[in-house]
This record gives structure tokens, C-alpha cells and sequence, in this order.
């Protein structure tokens, strides 16, 4: 009988926040279905392990972890993460190794999970940075990797200085572009770019990206990093998008869209870890409801206080908002996006949601809350022009009310969404035989097998 050619082993290190996780477990997909053997190495916590079924043939291990799960969350807790998980990584990989051999081709970590550099270096393991965030974020944390905090803080106060250039990019990256608010003290924020701007032994970056998108960053990654730089998304158009969530999509939301008229309805949801106030929920609610477009809005439990499904809200808000809206608690959203009746996304731009709109043709409303977000909002709103930002800490409901009229009623809207529909295309042009993304993955599986 003929001998079946053993399957080389990739270690995953994803980082345990669903927009993380995701990208990563699309990654292993990809690479599985290439003839790679899939290990996820995983926290205590949101372990993925729990939808381990949508993953067959992966393996799942977990390391000890010496953080409480009320630690989670925040620049600090990544830095402690990192600073408590390097020795039970070692004693994983020493597990793995003697299950396996030396049947390890390389070691694939979060770019965040820096601890697994130290590892790969004592092994003498081969590994690769995994960035689920855009290059130009990348492009940022470098830059920002260099400067001192305290000497920022004071530059930045001068007008002229925020609006000078970061380096040379086509589109230009201005100083008050740079991801620095909402992550707390920005001395955190700097040494964290330091270890993410650190490569290490590693001798590739896998960015969830696309060319066409952001080129100039990418040029400018491989020019400083001085590694490839392997841009290959959306990862989510590549593989059948298998959950990885602890929570269900509820699907009775499709049934719901299928009964609306054709680019009606604005969907709207701010990702899997933003916060907001009451005050700011009910303004949405009056200022969505005014604009009498149908919405389909998402709540996850515990993103604001008190609200425990439609039934908390004032009894007024909530009949105005069955007559007209529906709410969830997590949607299908890249179904949702590819719906015929979804003409626009209110989202707090996270990275995956960014890059599942654009996929779609469906144009944004942006509602950042912090860095990272910030800066694929003014690549949206300035760059693609696919959308706008509603600017200032709160909205009021006149302010909702008429961003959703502007987006999905007026002309300006119709444009940005003829955009949103070119750059569909090039992003599905990307994706095929002979496109820049399917070309990258190609070479990089090339790559991984060399090792
Ligand atoms: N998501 C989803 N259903 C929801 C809310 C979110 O499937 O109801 C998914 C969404 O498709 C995306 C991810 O959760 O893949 C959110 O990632 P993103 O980077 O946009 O934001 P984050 O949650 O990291 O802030």
C-alpha cells in the first residue's frame, strides 16, 4: 500500500479575543487544507477548544495560565500575559515534541503573544508573526516603538506637530493619526509596541490585509522589518467561515432581512468588546428610529449597563424599535453583510468588521471609539472614501438620525457606495487564481513547507 506522506505540524498561538481567534482559526483552515497538521495552542480563558467540532483534525492544548480571568482585557493585562507565559509555553512545546518528534515546521503567534519568541529561539523552531490588524496599524506601532511617551505627550500639544508626516506613506499618515487614545497610559502602550515592533527570530510577518488596500504600508513594512511580509486577505473569504465564538448567532435575523426591501436596511454593531452607555444606546435608539430606515442592530449582553435585551429599554423606545428595527445579540454578520437588503453598517471599525464590509460593497457609518479603530475610520472615511465618522465623545439622536439618512437615503451616500462596490471587486479579484492575495498564500505555504 502506498505510504500517506506524514503531515508537518503548525503550532497556532492566537491571542483569546474573538477578533483574533477568528483570523487565526481561518489561517489554520487554509494552511490544514494545504496538508498541514493544526495545533491551537490556547488560554484558560474563551477557550475555542468549545467549537473544537467545526474543527476537524485540530488538535487543541492548553497552558497554565497565572492570570485571574478578571485581569482580562487592556494593555496591561497583555504585558503581564506575555511577562507569565513564556515557561508554560516552553513546557507545552517540550510536550509537543516528544508526542511528535521534531515534527514542528514552525510556531505561527498573534503578534501580540510575543512570549512565544523565546520558545521558537530555544528550540531553534522556525516562526511567524500573525497580524490580524491592518499594516498600516503595523506601520503605527513600529513608529510609535521608537518615540518616548512623555516626550509625545508634550509634542503633540503643538498643532504643527500633529500634522506632520509619519514617515513616507502614500496616503500620507499624519502624528494625530497615530493609534495612541483609548488604550490607557501611554507608556504601557509604548513598551507594548516595542515588543510587537520586536520580530525576534522570526522570518515572515502573515498579514490579514490586502494589497490594493493598503500597498504603500506594506512596501514600507518590508522595506523596515526586513522580512516578507505575507498579505493575504480577508482571511474570511478564503475558507467556509467556521464559528469560534462562545456565543450563537442568532439566525432568526435572516429571516427578518429577507422580509425587507433591497439596500433598505442599516446593520449595525460595534464588535465583540466595546462598551457603551445607556445614554448613548437610547440616543441610538430614538436617532435609528427617526431616520425610519429599517436597522438591524446588535447588543451583546453586558455591553451596557442595565441592558438586558429590548425589554430594559423605556416601554416607548422599545415598541418604536420592534416597529422598525430588530436586535440581537450577535448576528451572522458576514452573512448579514452579504444580505441583499444590508445598504449600510453603523460599526466601531474593528479591523474584521473593516474588512467584511468592504468584501460586501456595503459602505460605513464609523463610530471609532479607540486608536486603531480611529485609524481605519479616516482610511475609510479619507482613503476608500467608503463611508464617514461621526465625530465628538457622544451622538445625540438628531446626529444618528441624520448620518443614516446621509448614508442611506442621499446621493452622497449612493456614491460612497458605488465605491464600496468597486473595491468588492478588486478584493474578489485578489482572491483568485492569480491575484495578490491568492498569490501571497501560495507562496507562503511554499514557504512553510521549506522549513
Ligand atoms: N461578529 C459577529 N457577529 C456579531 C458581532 C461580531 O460575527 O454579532 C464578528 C465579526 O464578524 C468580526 C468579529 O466578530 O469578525 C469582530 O471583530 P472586529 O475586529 O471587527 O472587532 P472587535 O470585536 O475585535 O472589536
Amino acid at each position: 500500500m502506498e505510504k500517506r506522506e506524514a503531515r508537518r505540524r503548525i503550532v497556532l498561538v492566537p491571542i483569546s479575543a474573538q477578533g483574533h481567534v477568528t483570523p487565526m482559526l481561518q489561517l489554520g483552515k487554509a494552511l490544514y487544507s494545504k496538508g498541514f497538521s493544526i495545533t491551537v495552542v490556547e488560554g484558560h480563558f474563551n477557550q475555542v477548544s468549545s467549537s473544537s467540532q467545526h474543527f476537524p483534525g485540530f488538535q487543541f492544548v492548553t497552558i497554565k495560565e497565572s492570570l485571574r480571568e478578571s485581569d482580562q482585557g487592556g494593555i496591561g493585562f497583555m504585558i503581564k500575559l506575555n511577562k507569565t507565559s513564556e515557561a508554560s509555553f516552553k513546557d507545552c512545546i517540550v510536550q509537543l515534541l516528544l508526542q511528535q518528534g521534531s515534527d514542528i515546521a514552525c510556531i505561527i503567534y498573534d503578534e501580540f503573544m510575543y512570549f512565544c519568541g523565546a520558545a521558537a529561539k530555544e528550540f531553534n523552531l522556525p516562526s511567524v508573526i500573525f497580524s490580524t490588524e491592518s499594516a498600516t496599524n503595523y506601520v503605527s506601532c513600529c513608529v510609535l516603538s521608537k518615540l518616548n511617551a512623555d516626550k509625545f505627550s508634550v509634542d503633540m500639544e503643538d498643532p504643527g506637530m500633529q500634522e506632520k508626516m509619519v514617515e513616507n506613506l502614500y496616503p500620507p499618515l499624519r502624528y494625530k493619526d497615530l493609534p495612541t487614545s483609548g488604550f490607557g497610559p501611554l507608556e504601557d502602550l509604548f513598551e507594548l509596541c516595542r515588543e510587537v515592533a520586536n520580530k525576534r527570530t522570526a522570518s515572515a510577518v502573515i498579514i490579514n490585509t490586502v494589497s490594493c488596500l493598503e500597498n504603500s504600508s506594506l512596501s514600507w513594512l518590508e522595506q523596515k522589518i526586513g522580512i516578507p511580509m505575507y498579505a493575504i486577505g480577508p482571511l474570511h473569504n478564503m475558507t467556509d467561515s467556521a464559528p469560534s465564538s462562545l456565543l450563537e448567532d442568532d439566525r432568526s435575523c435572516i429571516d427578518w432581512l429577507n422580509r425587507q426591501k433591497p439596500r433598505s436596511v442599516i446593520y449595525v454593531s460595534m464588535g465583540t468588546v466595546v462598551q457603551m452607555e445607556t445614554k448613548e444606546v437610547l440616543e441610538m435608539a430614538w436617532g435609528l428610529c427617526n431616520s425610519n430606515q429599517p436597522f438591524l442592530w446588535v447588543i451583546r449582553p453586558r455591553s451596557c449597563p442595565g441592558f438586558n435585551g429590548i425589554e430594559s429599554l423605556p416601554k416607548e423606545v422599545s415598541k418604536m424599535i420592534s416597529e422598525r428595527g430588530y436586535i440581537v445579540k450577535r448576528a451572522p454578520q458576514i452573512e448579514v453583510l452579504g444580505h441583499l437588503a444590508v445598504g449600510g453598517f453603523w460599526t466601531h471599525c474593528g479591523w474584521n468588521s473593516t474588512l467584511e464590509s468592504i468584501a460586501e460593497g456595503v459602505p460605513m457609518i464609523c463610530r471609532p471609539f479607540h486608536g486603531e479603530q480611529k485609524l481605519n475610520a479616516m482610511y475609510i472615511e479619507s482613503v476608500w472614501r467608503i463611508g464617514f465618522q461621526v465625530e465628538g465623545s457622544k451622538v445625540d439622536r438628531g446626529e444618528v438620525e441624520r448620518a443614516v439618512k446621509r448614508l442611506m437615503v442621499d446621493e452622497e451616500g449612493a456614491e460612497m457606495q458605488e465605491r464600496a462596490l468597486v473595491l468588492k471587486e478588486k478584493l474578489k479579484a485578489s482572491m483568485k487564481s492569480g491575484g495578490t492575495s491568492y498569490n501571497a498564500f501560495d507562496e507562503l505555504v511554499k514557504y512553510l513547507k521549506t522549513m
